[in-house]
């Protein structure tokens, strides 16, 4: 897998502490809860490379993982917690917002939503903000062990109905941690958005 060997390397609290790179890097986005920790953790073949939440929503860190190939994997804060105050919350939407709109190495976003809740509000502002710069987006519609296999198809053809509207960029695709499904698909986009 591309993304073996993943290593911690370093985190930060604040976007602008950010030193500039020429690293390619793919973001991980989501809505707290999505199952984001989880997938990363599935995808580097590693059990506890990203913190798995009790709490949902504490976290608030930009993690990087460095693959040796020199590519940065950065785990970006999840967002949309519905206890967490709105200064905070407009704290964290203004954080991923200036990394997805100034950040020019990101190579590509895997956005991860829970299959059963794809597209929230939330989900469609941070595609908004990210497609306009042409770059790619990879929905994994997690958890998808929690949908039997014909609500799962379903769900993959409507949200990818619903993705027209931002473009040939973004696709999809089921996953589920638990059952480690959906793994080589997601290796297929990113190997081609690095080769290209
Ligand atoms: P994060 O907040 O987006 O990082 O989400 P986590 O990875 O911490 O997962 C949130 C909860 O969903 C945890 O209880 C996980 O065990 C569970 N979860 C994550 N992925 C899956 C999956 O693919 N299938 C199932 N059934 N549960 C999952």
């Amino acid at each position: 897998s591309i993304f073996r060997h993943a290593r911690f390397e370093t985190s930060f609290a604040k976007p602008n502490a950010l030193p500039d790179s020429s690293e390619p890097e793919i973001a991980f986005v989501g809505r707290s809860n999505a199952g984001k920790s989880s997938a990363i953790n599935t995808l580097v073949g590693h059990n506890r490379l990203a913190f798995v939440s009790k709490t949902p929503g504490r976290t608030q860190l930009i993690n990087f993982f460095r693959l040796p190939s020199g590519v940065a994997l950065v785990d970006l804060p999840g967002f949309g917690y519905a206890q967490v105050p709105e200064p905070i919350r407009r704290q964290w939407q203004d954080l991923l917002e200036k990394y997805l709109t100034r950040r020019p190495n990101v190579i590509g976003l895997i956005h991860i939503m829970d299959s059963r809740h794809p597209l929230t509000h939330l989900d469609r502002q941070l595609l908004d903000w990210f497609t306009p710069s042409g770059r790619p987006v990879h929905i994994l519609l997690t958890k998808s062990d929690k949908l039997t296999r014909g609500p799962a198809a379903q769900t993959l053809m409507d949200v990818r109905r619903e993705l027209a509207q931002w473009g040939p960029a973004v696709t999809a695709q089921l996953f589920s941690s638990l059952k480690k499904t959906g793994m080589e698909e997601t290796e297929r986009v990113v190997t081609n958005w690095l080769e290209s």
